[in-house]
């Protein structure tokens, strides 16, 4: 390493899982990242809310005052890991617009600010990375940008959110409801006081919005995502897929397909589906994350790693701050927002997936015939069907169970068919109508 080099002035704002991490590694590797980027990395400043002398650094080090922070002539990168949009959008903004580097993993914000972020970062040539801010410490943005930047991507399917994907492994393996799987992930410390944006969907579909721009060339954000979340996959649910050979994953899904006019569409989900248990996906389990992403020339590649905590996530944050300092020794900067492509987004009604539809029904002839009757209406092709007698605790039969998997259908299609099933006198409720992801018939 050459010590004359001028030091990269690095400012930490956020002290909590992910930020302590990174002034640890900051801290631990100097000397390694140094001979990486050609110049010492030095912390400027840490900036929290709550400045006292219990918290592992020198208190000189922590500020409140994270403009002043970030304002800081000898700070060239910012590494913002604070959390929610406000106050890290405006602080970045503030970073970028004074021609400082910006690294985040802060997703909420990169998926509904992406356009004026990269603008700013634009106008001052200067970088905003966000590894981190999908899928935790696997590298899966920076092969988007930069290894595929030859190729192009025609869908990118992942397990995107460790909470929602420990609570379904739970619910398969041990048999467990929702309530009493999330009560175990809340224990464990896998959700959060208020697991909304977990089981909801909400930080898939963020996730989504940040592939799918960077995939395909086009702004998405969170609101262009079709959203689903868990909250309604029954054990019942798990006991019909293993019939069927399948798991339940909730699953964002980014795909590029092309209209029967030859037009080429954006499509982003975040949804709970059935996979085949042959598909790569469907072995990813408990608090784990994995992205399968299909390009035209690559073919399928697989990215699996831990999607967070305090010490992956902080791994992918380095790797971003890294490649910044690189680039400010060098006098470049990375790849830049591309969004050339500029494809419509579809409406989740044009969307062809397969099925799977359960319903209760009354135990008598000529039901299964009134129900297929309405799938055929609309053309919607059933590929298989089972029925299950349903017993009371008495061990009395008290009513069918059906359940249908369809070949592709349209999303409106299928609604309109689960409606019209949900009028017919011999159903007596849909339980579920979850999608079969994985296959392609
Ligand atoms: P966290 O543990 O809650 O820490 C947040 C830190 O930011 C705290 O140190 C807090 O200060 C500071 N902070 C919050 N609001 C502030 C404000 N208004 N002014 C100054 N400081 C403020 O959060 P985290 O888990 O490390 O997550 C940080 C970011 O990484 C988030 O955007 C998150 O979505 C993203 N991320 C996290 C993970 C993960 O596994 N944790 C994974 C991927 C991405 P105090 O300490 O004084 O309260």
């Amino acid at each position: 390493m050459s010590t004359e080099e001028k030091p990269i002035g690095v400012a930490v704002l956020g002290f909590g899982n992910v930020g302590s991490q990174v002034v640890r590694i900051i801290e631990e590797s100097a000397q390694d990242l140094a001979a990486r980027i050609g110049a010492p990395l030095v912390l400027r400043g840490i900036g929290v809310r709550r400045v006292a002398d219990d918290r592992g650094v020198p208190v000189e080090m922590l500020t409140d005052d994270i403009d002043e922070l970030v304002g800081r002539d000898d700070v060239d990168i910012v590494v913002e890991l604070m959390g929610p949009v406000e106050p890290a959008r405006k602080a970045i903004l503030t970073a970028l617009e004074q021609g400082k580097s910006v690294v985040t993993a802060n997703k909420a914000l990169m998926a509904v600010s992406t356009g004026e972020l990269a603008q700013a970062a634009e106008h001052a040539h200067v970088d905003l990375y966000f590894e981190a801010a999908v899928a935790g410490a696997i590298p899966v943005i920076r092969p988007l940008t930069q290894s595929l930047a030859g190729d192009t991507v025609i869908r990118v399917a992942g397990i995107v959110n460790g909470t929602t994907n420990y609570i379904l492994s739970e619910m398969d393996s041990t048999g467990a409801d929702y309530t009493a799987a999330l009560a175990d992930a809340s224990a464990l410390g896998y959700a959060e006081a208020d697991p909304t944006a977990d089981v909801e969907g909400y930080d898939a579909a963020a996730k989504a919005a940040i592939l799918a721009s960077i995939a395909f060339h086009t702004r998405v954000t969170a609101d262009d995502v079709y959203r689903e979340g868990i909250t309604k996959v029954t054990p019942a649910d798990f006991v019909s897929a293993r019939a069927l050979g399948c798991t339940i994953k909730l699953l964002a899904i980014c795909e590029r397909l092309t209209t029967d006019e030859g037009q080429q569409r954006v499509s982003a989900r975040v949804y709970p589906a059935l996979v085949p248990l042959t598909h790569p996906l469907a072995s990813v389990n408990g608090a784990f994350n994995a992205v399968v992403v299909e390009a035209e020339a690559a073919g399928r590649l697989m990215f699996y790693g831990q999607g967070a905590g305090g010490a992956p996530t902080a791994s992918a944050v380095m790797g971003d701050l890294v490649m910044a300092a690189r680039n400010r020794v060098q006098g470049g900067r990375g790849p830049r927002e591309s969004k050339y492509a500029k494809l419509p987004i579809s409406p989740i009604g044009f969307i062809p997936t397969r099925y799977y539809v359960s319903m209760n029904v009354a135990d008598r002839p000529g039901v299964l015939s009134a129900v297929a009757a309405e799938f055929g209406k609309r053309e919607v092709s059933i590929a298989e069907v089972r029925q299950e007698g349903m017993v009371d605790p008495e061990g009395q039969r008290c009513g069918a169970r059906i359940v249908v998997v369809t070949h592709q259908a349209t999303d409106a299609a299928l609604s309109e068919t689960v409606e019209a099933l949900a009028d017919l006198d011999v159903v007596e409720g849909i339980n579920s109508v979850l999608r079969l992801e994985g296959t392609s018939e």
